[in-house]
């Protein structure tokens, strides 16, 4: 049984936190996105270049002092406010 499941997890893709750069399946990560028109939001749907950070973990209020590196991974400075409401998340 546990064979399987790791099977199974070894197919998940993976996507590496910005923060601590471990990879993580995409569902234990916090997407970013810049979006085609240069918005950036936290989104899992909208297309563009994205920016992980892991969810439930010191990465997420990592994310707010480093904010840096999410701006870095970008190449965009991010909105005011966005790593506010991301605080309201947690
Ligand atoms: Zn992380």
């Amino acid at each position: 049984m546990s064979a399987r499941t790791a099977l199974r997890e070894s197919q998940l893709p993976l996507r590496r936190c910005v923060i601590c750069r471990d990879s993580a399946p995409k569902a234990d990560l916090l997407r970013f996105v810049r979006r085609p028109d240069g918005e950036i939001v936290i989104s899992d749907q909208d297309h563009g270049r994205g920016a992980y950070v892991h969810v439930d973990s010191p990465c997420m209020s990592e994310a707010v002092t480093q904010s840096k590196q999410i701006a870095h991974a970008l190449r965009r400075p991010l909105p005011e406010g966005l790593l506010d409401r991301l605080g309201e998340r947690t």
